[in-house]
């Protein structure tokens, strides 16, 4: 049971963290073992987490050529890797790596690929099953790989919980042979231009702030960017807001727009109509802001805030502007903390 490893170098992504328990409890269940492929530059550093987190066994490719990701030294070493060794499941993260690099990969080993999942389990006969959003969310589907090896999966952030570190774990690291030439490079990092947050594809984004017909005008929907903006979050809205013209049809959630599932979504003068919330009801945490204690977002709200968004916006963007001058930083605790502190709103729960 395999996991490829996400990193940004220095730390390991909260969505490999998340593969790891994922693979660990299906591997339990199957009577395999758990491997890791970590691959890149200096990176052995991160194999003690990544064993705490689950790993019986980390692959550790490391040269120069696989620093930043390239798919052409990644997809064959992965696909030589992958031929050899046989594993019988590989899981990615459904991530911008994961997303360029799994179907590479799975062409390379002529298997088949379900992409950008909500969940994996077992079948009765251990086959994995692959659960995905069809017909853009309105319904989902299970995908099954029953004969080509291995049976692969991309995994939305937020589809698995992670496990907690066990310090005591402690994963055999394997070094693997890296044969590769830059003169086989077709590709050639130039430069990594780091997109704000704000301007973030609301798919990608951890934390997401969306405004609904409630803010009420362009100026509200002002307010819905600068909250955004201060958390490092992406903007994002509903059907009316986009149809008033306040933010582009990019940013639409819901059965017509796109699916999400960021760590927090804080969702503002959203009523909770059904056709907006398929599009956000996998967000690991949901904030919501609304004037009317029964609005059905409620009822999927793990922070409740019964205010007018008037007041409740402007106290929290200074709060928050408060807290970043004193810490430099935003974290999503904290912004639920000051959530759950602004004085305009009466929090139900
Ligand atoms: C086929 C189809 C596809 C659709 N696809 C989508 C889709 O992809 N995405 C989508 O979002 N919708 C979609 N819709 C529309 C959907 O059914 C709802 O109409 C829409 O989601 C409602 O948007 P809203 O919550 O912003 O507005 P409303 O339902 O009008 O809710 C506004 C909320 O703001 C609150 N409010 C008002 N003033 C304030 C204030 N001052 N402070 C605080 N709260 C305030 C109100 O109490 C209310 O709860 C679709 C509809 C159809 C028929």
């Amino acid at each position: 049971m395999w996991v490829i490893v996400d990193h940004t170098g220095d730390e390991i992504e909260d969505i490999a963290l998340e593969l790891l328990g994922q693979a660990r409890e299906l591997a339990d269940r199957l009577g395999l073992s758990a491997v890791a492929v970590l691959l890149g530059d200096g990176v052995r550093g991160l194999a003690p987490l990544i064993s705490q987190c689950g790993a019986d066994t980390v692959y550790l490719a490391e040269s120069p050529l696989l620093s930043a990701y390239n798919p052409d030294s990644y997809t064959p070493l992965l696909a030589d890797l992958i031929r050899g060794q046989r594993p019988s499941i590989v899981l990615w993260g459904a991530t911008d790596q994961g997303r360029d690099l799994a179907p590479r990969v799975a062409a390379r080993l002529g298997t088949g690929l379900a992409s950008n999942c909500t969940r994996v389990d077992l079948s009765e006969d251990g086959l994995l099953v692959m659960t995905r959003p069809a017909y853009g969310g309105k319904a989902s589907c299970d995908v099954l790989c029953p004969q080509a090896r291995p049976q692969m999966a991309t995994l939305q952030p937020g589809a698995a919980p992670a496990r907690r570190p066990d310090p005591s774990r402690q994963a055999q690291v394997v070094a693997v042979d890296v044969s590769l030439s830059s003169q086989s490079l077709r590709l050639r990092l130039v430069e990594v231009i780091k997109i704000p947050s704000s301007a973030l594809d609301v798919t990608e984004a951890e934390v997401i702030v969306a405004g609904g017909r409630g803010v009420g005008s362009e100026e509200g929907f002002h307010l819905v960017e600068q909250l955004a903006h201060l958390v490092g979050a992406a903007v994002a809205a509903s059907r009316p807001a986009v149809d008033a013209g306040w933010a582009p049809y990019k940013r639409q959630i819901g059965l017509s727009g796109k699916t999400v599932a960021p760590r927090l979504y804080i969702a503002c003068g959203i009523s909770g109509a059904n056709h907006h919330v398929v599009g956000m009801r996998d967000s690991r945490a949901v904030v919501a802001i609304d004037l009317d204690p029964h609005a059905p977002i409620f009822q999927i709200a793990d922070v409740k805030i019964v205010g007018d968004l008037r007041q409740v916006l402007p106290s929290l963007i200074e709060r928050l502007r408060r807290l970043r001058q004193e810490r430099g930083t935003a974290e999503d605790e904290e912004v639920l903390r000051t959530l759950a502190s602004v004085p305009a709103a009466r929090q139900v729960s």
